[in-house]
């Protein structure tokens, strides 16, 4: 019979390579908690309304790329393409108290081309902080994304910002940019030529050589900006460089769609190549939630690509992950029930324990002992078993081969000094 393989664009990610993703939840994880950040967990499917209104019936994801489909109670679903709408269609839902500050970590699926770096399924984390317009809010959030992106082990970013106006400014601002369009449509790339209207601000970051070209006479809304507008950006970036995040202007950084406002924010990695160097990016969307049936409510957030993040730090030679290594390997030469009864006292005790099965040889057990990154191997054999002892034996690090004998009912003290010792 023909074995299946993994649907295009999508990948396993086995150990040891998923201990890399496992150090990025728990390092996520822990920034969000310190900044006070709750976990949200929402279905990986929805009405597709939700995407269709939330992420914008003309965008790119909706209309090319999502997964969309009939239930067998005649539901058209869809699954996630991305992580803000499925948490803000919650909020509307349960209204939690204001600011509701939430972190997710979900999978994303959208039906794109693969290619490095571009997956149908690939994986984001994210915050959405809902609630309020206060510009310190931006720079927490932005500073959160930079924060994490540098631990996780990042250091060649560009930070990209750009304010998108509100009511008051983008209606005239995109006035200008429609008399702009409608007399260069001719110059504009194959796919605006024709549909610049349906969305105009999209041209205003579309990479294609023509629409890149008419950037420098394009107008642009940094000098259309309401005083309102220009008072909260003038906040967030004062607050970015109070707490010593760099970034550069930009723009051309837009979020294409009414419900984004104001502040919009990018993070590229200079080692990757331009068409897929995103590491990471949000923006306020303070019509976001009208938009998905609430009351008035503003919000911002952003979403990282767990992918991306890994491909950056490949391409920057970053460090790998540590070797992800058990503590301890029992080597059970009696038959199998002292491997079972210590493995778990073992791991009782807080190490980490692994052992073999089946009954193998003396040598196939050191040999998976080896292999399995331990640092100790602990050896019962029948002798030991009558003394209730083992024989702990040092397996890597400076103290290798360094063999000593330890009372089964004292492990715990005496293996901590041995591993500590046998640690580099
Ligand atoms: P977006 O929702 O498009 O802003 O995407 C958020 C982040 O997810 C991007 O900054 C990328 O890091 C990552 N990303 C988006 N699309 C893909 C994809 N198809 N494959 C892998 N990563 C992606």
């Amino acid at each position: 019979m023909t074995a299946f393989q993994a649907p295009t664009g999508t990948r396993d990610v086995l150990a040891p390579e998923s201990a890399r993703i496992e150090q990025l939840v728990a390092t996520f994880a822990g920034l969000c908690r310190r900044a006070a950040y709750g976990l949200v967990l929402s279905p990986m499917f929805e009405d597709a309304g939700v995407f269709r209104r939330g992420v914008g019936e003309a965008s790119d994801v909706v209309t090319k790329e999502m997964y969309e489909f009939e239930d067998r109670g005649g539901r058209l679903l869809a699954l996630r393409p991305e992580g803000t709408a499925s948490v803000v269609r919650a909020y509307v839902q349960h209204r939690p108290p204001v600011p509701f500050k939430s972190w997710y970590v979900t999978p994303a699926f959208r039906y794109e081309r693969p290619q490095a770096g571009r997956y149908r399924q690939h994986h984001q984390f994210g915050v959405e902080a809902i609630g309020s317009a206060d510009p310190d809010l931006d720079v927490e959030v932005v500073a959160l994304l930079d924060e994490y992106l540098r631990a996780a082990g990042l250091s060649k970013l560009v930070l990209r910002i750009n304010s998108m106006g509100d009511d008051e400014c983008r209606p005239g601002y995109l006035a200008a940019l429609e008399v702009f369009l409608a007399a260069h449509a001719d110059e504009l790339c194959g796919e605006h030529r024709e549909g610049w209207a349906r969305n105009p601000l999209r041209v205003l970051d579309c990479k294609r050589e023509e629409c890149v070209a008419l950037r420098p006479e394009m107008p642009v809304l940094s000098s259309m900006r309401c005083d309102n507008c220009e008072h909260h950006f003038a906040r967030v970036v004062a607050g970015l460089d109070a707490l010593g995040v760099g970034y550069q202007f930009d723009d051309f950084l837009v979020r294409g769609l009414d419900y984004y406002t104001r502040t919009t924010f990018e993070f590229g990695s200079l080692a990757l190549q331009s068409a897929q160097n995103a590491v990471g990016g949000g923006g306020r969307y303070d019509k976001l939630v009208a938009a998905l049936g609430g009351p008035e409510t503003p919000g911002i957030g952003f979403a990282t690509g767990i992918e991306r993040v890994l491909l950056a730090l490949d391409a920057e030679g970053a460090a790998p992950a540590g070797e992800d290594g058990v503590d301890l390997f029992v080597v059970d030469l009696t038959g199998g029930a002292s491997a079972r009864d210590l493995t778990h006292q073992l791991r009782r005790l807080g190490f980490s324990a692994e052992r073999a099965f089946d009954q193998r040889s003396m040598k196939a057990q050191l040999r998976q002992a080896d292999r399995s990154g331990a640092t100790v191997a602990i050896i019962v054999g029948e002798d030991e078993l009558a003394r209730r002892q083992v024989t702990a034996r040092v397996l890597r690090g400076p103290d290798a081969h360094h063999q000593e004998s330890f009372d089964v009912d004292d492990l715990a003290p005496s293996l901590q000094k041995l591993l500590a010792g046998a640690r580099p």
